[in-house]
């Protein structure tokens, strides 16, 4: 008889996403992959700061009975949003997961949360290091670019993870892997233009990344040393996932969203504030899931006024 751990699997298979399940009691390997790597100073005190001290490795309040963590790959396009400026129309890239990252993630909880129920197990939130998670279950890959693939989807992909009471009945929990195709592939590290990516670690020079750089804080400037003609996206970076040939098949995966006249980039550009936008434009900007200026005047500025 199939347990509910395969049906699930089986279930959510049928929808055109991938799974996998791991015993509860990897929270602590997580704990120790983050950790142990700031302890060996592979990560700028900056970026540990923003960006990986908000993970939690503790057993969930909300289901104190979890038994297992259970991690999805949910297929995502690239997006691509057009801006007008200075009488040039300038088409801008948005990288896979920023586009409906919470809608996503809620669609995928959500749905997690009925096929459990059937079974009476439930569900709850999880705040975990996804990439890590997902290579480590065995439902991904590490690329030599520290991006996360999974076959079939390559790197077009958004990962939701949740606790579930659902017993684990296997363990597929491994060492981190790296593709083997990057054993004699070197595509992303020529392609990177800013040197984060190197031969002598797998980690990425975290620091280095234009990502790092073009989603922190609007009012934090770019630093000196990141040439302007180097940002090819919105926000995020395309250019180690582009080149990637394991994305040969979905790299053409492009949705068209949103265009912004030359009046409506202007007052991005002017940085005003997003109350005082115009509700069209609101409109527009929340199809693309923002619903706070964030990071976009300064990325904007930095692609439209190079000319
Ligand atoms: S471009 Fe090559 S080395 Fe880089 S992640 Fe893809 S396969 Fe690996
Ligand atoms: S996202 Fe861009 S900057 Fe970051 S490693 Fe890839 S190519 Fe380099």
């Amino acid at each position: 008889m199939i347990s509910a751990a395969e049906k699930l699997l089986k279930d959510i298979e049928n929808r055109g996403w991938k799974g996998q399940i791991v015993p509860v009691n990897h929270l602590t390997d997580l704990r120790e992959a983050i950790l142990g790597a700031h302890a060996q100073g592979l990560f700028s005190e900056e970026f540990y700061r923003e960006e990986l001290t908000q993970f939690s490795f503790e057993n969930p309040e909300a289901l104190p009975g979890a038994k297992s963590i259970i991690v999805i790959a949910f297929p995502v396009p690239l997006h691509r949003t057009i801006f007008h400026w200075q009488g040039k129309r300038w088409p801008l890239r948005i990288p896979p997961t920023y586009v409906n990252y919470t809608a996503t993630t809620e669609v995928v909880r959500t749905t997690l949360a009925v096929l459990l129920e059937r079974d009476g197990y439930g569900v709850a939130k999880t705040k975990l290091p996804l990439k890590t998670l997902a290579v480590r279950s065995g439902l991904a890959e590490w690329g030599r670019n520290n991006i996360c693939f999974v076959p079939g989807m390559g790197s077009f992909l958004q990962l939701v993870a949740s606790f579930s009471d659902l017993p684990c009945l296997e363990d597929p929990w491994r060492e981190p892997q790296l593709m083997e195709r990057c054993d004699s592939c070197v595509a992303c590290m020529r392609k990177c233009p800013t040197g984060a990516i190197t031969r002598e670690r797998v980690l990425l020079h975290a620091e280095r990344c234009l990502t790092f750089h073009n989603e922190r804080d609007v009012e934090i400037a770019f630093p000196p040393w990141i040439d302007s003609a180097w940002h090819n996206a919105l926000v995020g970076c395309m250019n180690c996932q582009s080149i990637c040939p394991e994305n040969k098949a979905v790299k053409t995966w492009i949705e068209e969203i949103g265009e912004f006249s030359a009046e409506e980039t202007a007052l991005l550009m002017e940085r005003t504030p997003f109350s005082q936008l115009p509700a069209e434009m609101l409109a527009k900007l929340r199809t693309l899931g923002i619903n706070e200026l964030q990071a976009l005047p300064r990325n904007l500025a930095a692609i439209l006024n190079r000319g």
